[in-house]
This record gives structure tokens, C-alpha cells and sequence, in this order.
């Protein structure tokens, strides 16, 4: 599932399997997939949507990737470097190019220190600026992220939430990063600022060439913004494709439920809603063969014991499921 043009970002088989443990010995009893061997690449420039259902695992694979907790299988790699391996020393080099902004602006920002100071710290943590170059510069962020030279004094709380997600991406944006890890960054927003704040973004990707991996369980934010868009369940990549192919024509059952459930803005136009049945198996013992067969319409009797294995069904078009034919990818 490589993009054609050199990736960015490029992730293959990762891993993250959480130990559940038991009794005073702390053994052992069971794991938690809950991110269960998944590859993607990112181009510069492009933004790979990541969406599932709540606990489908792409959040831990956003953690994967910031390296803030360790993946137990897997490689990835960071324009070309392999950081998946790196101890947190050896990291350092590499935190300039990646960044993320979380689905809370408040809890990700220090509330007792002033707005200029909050985009100024990585400038003077990472690339030792002179003061006035990092005035230059948090001033330069301010008004590319759309906030005026009077907010820079003010303190979070300060701010609505709207601002507070522009003083975010500010932050991410100081170093100059080549990757932005997006998890559910508009969530928390009423509608009128989530639509500011993906403008915002898609305009600084313009202006800059960042890569974003965006992470959001609504598949409409994710339409919005995305080049490409990937969708989980239960810790596996079930579908990946270009957005027009992929909501033109969904090759997954799983993708195809999660489109019909989009409302549809055309009044004459009535949606055939998939509804799907039972509630998302546990990732601690997953189903056998297909994850998705307890809930699939179209299970047979093979989806039971085999894994589907990813098949590209249609140029760059990929999807894990029987009933799809297609030459294996990795
Ligand atoms: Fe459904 Fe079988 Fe395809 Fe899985 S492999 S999505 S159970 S048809």
C-alpha cells in the first residue's frame, strides 16, 4: 500500500499488542490488539485520513508514530529513517518533523504560560533563536494561524476553542514539521469553527507541504480534508483508497455501513442505511479469520477461519475481504 511518489511517512506491520495482567503476580492472561499489524505511506504534501469507530485502534496508532508509547511489531520510518527503534535520545533529531495536534486544545496547552510563550518554546528548545528571531517568528505564526498581535499575551483560557486549536497548530507548525499527526483535532468544536479549522489546515498544507495523518471517527470531517482515507476496525486497515473512489464506491462491508450512516445533505435523496448488527467485539479476543464477521451481512462460511488478506482491487484501491478479488499486497 506504498503511494507512487516517495513517502513522507511510512509505516509497515505495526504492532501494539497491550498485556492484560491478573492476580498479585501480575500475570499474563490475555493481550489487547489494539493495533494489530497495519501499513500505510504519506506523501508530502497529503493528507491520509484515519477513521473507525470509537476503540477501532487508530489513536494508538497516532501514539505509535509520535513515539509516545512503543510498538511491539512493526518499522517506521520518518522521510526515509527508521524511527521506530530510537530511544528517546536518539529521537531528538527527528521531534522537529514530527508534530501532532490532540482533540483538546486546553489540556495540550500550559495554562500558566502566555500564548507568545507557548509557540516560542519549541523555537528556543529546538533551535536555539536568538530573542529576536524568535519574536520574528512567533509573530510570523501568529498570523498564519489567523490570530492577532494583541492575543499574544493572553493565556489559554483566554481564548475560545476555535483559537485555542489555531494556537495549537501555531505550536505544531513553529518547527517547521514535515509530518502533523491530526488526532480528532475538531471534534471538541462546534460546526461553524470545525470548518474554519480544516480551512485553516488544508491552507497551511498548501502554504507549507506538511503531510498530515488525520484521525476522526466522522467520516464527513475526514472527506473534507483527505487525499486518501483508511479505515479501521479492530485494529486492522480494512480499506484504503483515494476519497472520491473510496465514498464513490466503498469495496469493504465495514466501509460501506460507515458511509450509509453519513447523512446525505440532497432532501429527495433517501439513503439505504446498513445497520449493523451487535456492538464491536472485544480487541482483547478478537473473532477469528475476518475481525468484521460477527457484524458482516455477506460473512460466509471461509470468513470464519481465514484472514483476508489486503488485495488491490482496483488501482491503488485496497481492501481485506473475500468476497474482493485482487493481486496480495504486503
Ligand atoms: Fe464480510 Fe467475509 Fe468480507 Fe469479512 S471477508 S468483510 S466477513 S465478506
Amino acid at each position: 500500500m506504498t503511494a507512487p511518489l516517495t513517502p513522507v511517512l511510512e509505516v509497515r506491520g505495526l504492532k501494539k499488542h497491550f498485556p492484560v495482567r491478573k492476580g498479585v503476580l501480575g500475570r499474563q492472561v490475555a493481550k489487547v490488539h489494539a493495533v494489530d499489524g497495519i501499513s500505510f505511506s504519506i506523501r508530502a504534501g497529503e493528507t491520509l485520513g484515519l477513521v473507525g469507530e470509537s476503540g477501532c485502534g487508530k489513536s494508538t496508532a497516532g501514539k505509535l508514530i509520535l513515539k509516545l508509547t512503543e510498538p511491539t511489531a512493526g518499522e517506521i520510518h520518518l522521510d526515509g529513517a527508521r524511527i521506530d527503534q530510537l530511544s528517546r535520545h536518539d529521537m531528538r533529531p527527528y521531534r522537529q518533523d514530527l508534530q501532532v495536534v490532540f482533540q483538546d486544545p486546553y489540556s495540550s496547552l500550559n495554562p500558566r504560560m502566555r500564548a507568545r510563550d507557548i509557540v516560542a518554546e519549541p523555537l528556543r528548545n529546538f533551535q536555539r533563536l536568538a530573542d529576536t528571531e524568535v519574536k520574528t517568528r512567533v509573530a510570523e505564526l501568529f498570523a498564519q494561524v489567523g490570530l492577532r498581535p494583541d492575543q499574544m499575551v493572553r493565556f489559554p483560557h483566554e481564548f475560545s476553542g476555535g483559537q485555542r486549536q489555531r494556537l495549537v497548530i501555531a505550536r505544531a507548525l513553529a518547527l517547521k514539521p514535515k509530518v502533523i499527526v491530526c488526532d480528532e483535532p475538531v471534534s471538541a468544536l462546534d460546526v461553524s469553527v470545525q470548518a474554519q479549522v480544516i480551512n485553516l489546515l488544508a491552507d497551511l498544507q498548501r502554504d507549507f507541504g506538511v503531510a498530515y495523518l488525520f484521525i476522526a471517527h466522522d467520516l464527513a470531517v475526514v472527506e473534507q480534508i483527505s487525499h486518501r482515507v483508511a479505515v479501521m476496525y479492530l485494529g486492522r486497515i480494512v480499506e484504503l483508497a483515494d476519497k472520491r473512489a473510496l465514498f464513490a464506491g466503498p469495496q469493504h462491508p465495514y466501509t460501506e455501513a460507515l458511509l450509509s450512516a453519513v447523512p446525505v445533505p440532497d432532501p429527495t435523496v433517501k439513503p439505504k442505511r446498513i445497520i449493523l448488527q451487535g456492538d464491536v467485539p472485544s480487541p482483547i479476543n478478537p473473532p477469528s479469520g475476518c475481525h468484521f464477521h460477527t457484524r458482516c451481512p455477506y460473512a460466509e462460511a471461509r470468513c470464519r477461519v481465514e484472514t483476508p488478506p489486503m488485495r488491490e482491487v482496483a488501482p491503488g484501491h485496497f481492501a481485506a475481504c473475500h468476497l474482493r478479488p485482487g493481486p496480495v499486497v504486503e
